[in-house]
Formats: C-alpha cells, sequence, structure tokens
C-alpha cells in the first residue's frame, strides 16, 4: 500500500487531494496548521494532524513512517492577499525546506511540490493577449513580488535536494485553480471564487453592483479542481524531472469571466471598476505543449462547466452562513 503525507490538507486543493488518494487506496496522512474545525473537508480515514510545518521538528513528525509527500502548504492567497502579505508569504520557504530536510532524513522516496504560474517573467505578461507562458519563461527571473520568488526558490530546492540526496522531486507550476470546496471570502479568495459570491450577493442581499478589480480586460486562464488533481498524481508519477506547468489553456479575461458566472446565475449586475485596487500581470495563459508531451493529456474542464459546480456551491455556503447569521440576530 502507498503511503503519503498530504500538506495543506485543511486547504482547498491538499484536502481534494487527499479524498482521491484515499478513493485509489492510500494510506494518508493529512496535516495543516489550521484547526480541524477549521479544514475545508476532513477525511475520517486519513490520519489527520495538526502541526505547524515551518518547525523543522513538526516536519520530521509528519513524513515519519510514510515514502511519499505531496507538500502543498504554504501561507498564500489571491491577489489582494500576495500583495500585501510578501513577508508571509515569503516565509513558507520554511517549510518547503525543513519538509524536504525531513524528507531526506526519514527516506521519503518521492516528493512533490506545488509551485505557481507567478514565478513567471512579468515583463512576458504585459499583454493580455498572452500567447503562452511555456516553462523557460521563468528565465531570467522577475517573479510576482514575495509570492512568486519564494515559489521560484522553492523549486530550485527541490531540484537540489535530487541533485544532492537523490530523493526523487517533482515540481507542477499550478495556473489559477478554482473549485468547491476552497476559499470564497475573507480576504485570501481569488477571483473566479471572489466573482461568484458578489455575484450571489445580488440574489441574497439586493447587491445591485460588482467591484471590479482594474478594468476588467486583463487576462487569465483558470483550471478546475478536477484536472489539478489528476495533473498532480500524474506528474508525481512520472518522469518529468523539470518543473512543468499545469494550467488550462483557455484564456478570458476578468469581464468574461464575470459575463459566464452571470450568464449562471441568471442575472446582470452594474460594473465598477476600482483601477487602484491589486490586479497583477495584465495576461496570463498556460503553454501545455509540454504536459501534453510528458502526459498525453492536459486540463481542458470547459471554464463553463466548473464554473457552474463552483457557483453552486458557493451559493449554498453564503445561504448557509446568512440562515446562521440570522439566527444569531434572532437570538440577540
Ligand atoms: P489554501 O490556502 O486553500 O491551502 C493551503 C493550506 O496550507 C492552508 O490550509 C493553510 O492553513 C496551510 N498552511 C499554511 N501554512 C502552514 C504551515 N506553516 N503549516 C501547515 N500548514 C500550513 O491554498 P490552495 O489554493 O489549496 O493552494 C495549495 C498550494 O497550491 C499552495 O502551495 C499554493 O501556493 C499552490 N498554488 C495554488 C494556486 C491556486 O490557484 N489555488 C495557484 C498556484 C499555486
Amino acid at each position: 500500500m502507498k503511503k503519503a503525507v498530504v500538506t495543506g490538507a485543511g486547504g482547498f486543493i491538499a484536502g481534494h487531494l487527499v479524498v482521491e488518494l484515499l478513493k485509489r487506496g492510500y494510506q494518508v496522512r493529512a496535516v495543516d496548521k489550521k484547526p480541524l474545525n477549521q479544514w475545508y473537508q476532513i477525511s475520517e480515514k486519513a490520519d489527520n494532524l495538526v502541526l505547524d510545518l515551518n518547525i523543522k521538528e513538526n516536519c520530521y513528525s509528519a513524513v515519519n513512517g510514510y515514502n511519499e509527500v505531496f507538500n502543498l502548504a504554504a501561507d498564500m492567497g489571491g491577489m489582494g492577499f500576495i500583495e500585501t502579505h510578501k513577508a508571509d508569504c515569503m516565509l513558507s520557504v520554511l517549510i518547503n525546506t525543513h519538509m524536504l530536510m525531513a524528507s531526506r532524513d526519514c527516506g521519503i522516496e518521492r516528493f512533490f511540490y506545488s509551485s505557481s504560474a507567478c514565478v513567471y517573467n512579468g515583463d512576458k505578461q504585459t499583454d493580455p493577449d498572452n500567447p503562452g507562458l511555456k516553462e523557460s519563461d521563468a528565465y531570467p527571473a522577475l517573479a510576482e513580488d514575495g509570492y512568486g520568488w519564494e515559489k521560484l526558490f522553492s523549486e530550485r530546492m527541490c531540484r537540489h535536494f535530487t541533485e544532492d540526496y537523490g530523493i526523487i522531486t517533482r515540481v507542477a507550476r499550478y495556473h489559477n485553480v478554482y473549485g468547491p470546496f476552497g476559499t470564497y471570502d475573507g480576504g485570501r479568495e481569488k477571483a473566479p471564487a471572489a466573482i461568484c459570491r458578489k455575484v450571489i450577493d445580488k440574489e441574497l442581499n439586493g447587491a445591485n453592483e460588482i467591484v471590479i478589480w482594474g478594468d476588467g480586460d486583463q487576462t487569465r486562464s483558470f483550471m478546475y479542481i478536477d484536472d489539478c488533481i489528476k495533473g498532480t498524481i500524474d506528474i508525481m508519477y512520472s518522469n518529468i524531472e523539470e518543473p512543468i506547468n499545469l494550467g488550462s489553456s483557455e484564456m478570458v479575461s476578468i469581464n468574461k469571466l464575470v459575463d459566464t458566472v452571470e450568464g449562471i446565475a441568471g442575472y446582470k449586475l452594474t460594473r465598477k471598476y476600482d483601477l487602484n485596487a491589486p490586479k497583477g500581470v495584465r495576461g496570463r495563459n498556460s503553454d501545455n505543449t509540454l504536459i501534453r508531451k510528458y502526459l498525453g493529456w492536459e486540463p481542458s474542464t470547459p471554464l463553463k462547466d466548473g464554473l457552474k459546480k463552483t457557483y453552486t456551491w458557493i451559493r449554498g455556503q453564503m445561504i448557509r452562513d446568512k440562515g446562521i447569521r440570522e439566527k444569531n440576530a434572532g437570538k440577540a
């Protein structure tokens, strides 16, 4: 039986990964620093541990007795978070460094690291009509300040642990991932979830206006969570030794993203553009030549289909939250 440690398991992507690995018959240890009642998903069959993986000793406790690691824990969020928490993002270097050291010392055979499209050179992302970022576009390095530099550094740390200590490492550069059981409010949410929430706000609270960060012409691609999980596992067991893109190549503008969510909701809002809000690079897309070559596959869930599932889940959560607020107000 395969025995895998999944870090960041109280969060969005790793929570889904734990579910899938258990389905495939793995023994799983799920680790996060958040208290269990704040995890998006808890799988009873996993060994669920609450540990702060910035601390080296905790990384040894996390990997002890296991033979594979999926390291997804990081202090992260959407543009609103990473542009204002650069030091916090950089401090995630402690997690990956200590997890690699513990993995080396405890005989871990395979190690996966979740990097990001934020490693790419900003100068190659100034045009909304981005042709797709190739893996080589990370160099010469001009990564996203804070978060992107940490990811780039940690990618290299993985490479050197392979070269010097022989531990097999695999690195995927995720491009915007979305889906149910993720953050949709509180300041760490990303564009798809934030836009779903703002649109649902009309139905639940009568909001008529939607505030869009920037002019809405900036472009991105968005990968549905099921594709992310399949790609993560396939990359882990592949012979791909270099960091590789894991993202959708269906590029859309933020305005188009809003159109799609409004289409799902069945109503429209008045758009207000906040040009001073954090907006990130002007254009970003994933070039999938390499992943097609290696895996004969690429993320392909149509944005509209993935957004429908995400919208339905967020709407359910917001209805539940509203009910709780009204009940508490009634008691007060
Ligand atoms: P998330 O914030 O939902 O999950 C990350 C989890 O890591 C959180 O539950 C957090 O509590 C945990 N964590 C943070 N610091 C920790 C620590 N010191 N010890 C233990 N746990 C800690 O984020 P996500 O969207 O699920 O992202 C997972 C990984 O994928 C991250 O490494 C992220 O940088 C990367 N990534 C995500 C996206 C995306 O679009 N979601 C894009 C690119 C890369």
